[in-house]
């Protein structure tokens, strides 16, 4: 079953118009979650951004936080859920063709959940492969990478770049060849034993999973410096690893043709059970 504007539908019945300009023009916004156990973990934060996102491309989402909360759960339970992802996608609806948001009386509002099915274990116990690539992230002032998009053709390119170098992920650099970030994660650094990071004004979405982790590391005594790094940074790196709400933290052990360690580093594995703790104490928590 879909959420679709304000109603569950049969996903053979959960149709959106040609028209749509999420469809023409990528004009839309989204979010995606993870559940643990049939709870949403951080679904607040999630709603939060979605209306930040919103308000940054001038969009009005028709739902209140309080009732995208519940259509969340609505959805999760109707497919019979307990771990699951959850995308919420919003766009600025159907209209006549055009550029002008006006043309758009009604955003379109689904809500998806489907069962996760998770990565693969060896690329938590081996660590995966990076490649910084050509494609450069999005300019601030042109699409600003906060902005959770539909329109993800700038991260796309990257991953196709990626995928032809047998890498697991794509580091996409600044318009200034400073760090960004992954076409669907954060990335961090290790060297001694301070926790390195992209700062937001890079040029990055502020990611979820990064948030959390940096609180966890300063809680835990861990140095964290976000700011502006050269690529070269990441070669001399102790430790890397990626972040998003549905890797949590992947341990890195290749960046382009550079080996860091064979395995997870110490400070990796510190903070990922750390955040399989937070995970666990927010279901307990529900
Ligand atoms: N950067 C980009 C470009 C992403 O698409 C994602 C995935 N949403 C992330 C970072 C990680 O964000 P989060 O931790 O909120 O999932």
């Amino acid at each position: 079953m879909v959420f679709l504007n304000n109603r569950l539908v049969h996903e053979k019945r959960a149709m959106v118009s040609v028209f749509d300009h999420g469809f023409l023009y990528g004009d839309g916004i989204y979010e995606t979650l993870r559940v643990y156990n049939g709870v949403a973990f951080m679904v607040d934060e999630h709603i939060e951004r979605l209306h930040r996102s919103a308000s940054m491309i001038s969009l009005r989402i028709p739902l209140t936080h309080a009732k995208i909360r519940k259509a969340v759960y609505k959805t999760i339970r109707a497919n019979g859920l307990d771990d699951a992802v959850v995308r919420i996608s919003v766009s600025r609806g159907e209209g006549s063709i055009g550029l002008d948001p006006e043309l758009c009386p009604e955003p379109t509002f689904v809500i998806i959940a489907y069962p996760f099915t998770g990565h693969p274990r060896i690329n938590y116990e081996r660590g995966v492969k990076l490649a910084i690539v050509e494609t450069r992230r999005n300019y601030r002032r042109a699409i600003d990478p906060r902005i959770k998009s539909l329109n993800f053709l700038n991260n796309i390119l990257a991953k196709i770049e990626a995928k032809k170098r047998g890498a697991f992920e794509a580091i996409m650099l600044n318009h200034r060849g400073y760090i960004a970030e992954g076409t669907i994660s954060n990335i961090f650094f290790i060297k001694n034993k301070t926790l390195f990071t992209p700062a937001v004004d890079v040029g990055i979405l502020d990611g979820i999973t990064r948030g959390l982790i940096i609180n966890m590391a300063r809680e835990k005594g861990i140095e964290v410096i976000e700011g502006r790094f050269r690529p070269e940074e990441l070669y001399s790196a102790e430790e890397i690893f990626i972040s998003s709400t549905t890797m949590e933290l992947m341990p890195v052990t290749m960046i382009d043709d550079i080996r860091i360690g064979t395995k997870p580093g110490r400070i990796t594995r510190i903070l990922h059970r750390a955040y399989k703790e937070k995970v666990e104490e927010y279901v307990q928590g529900f």
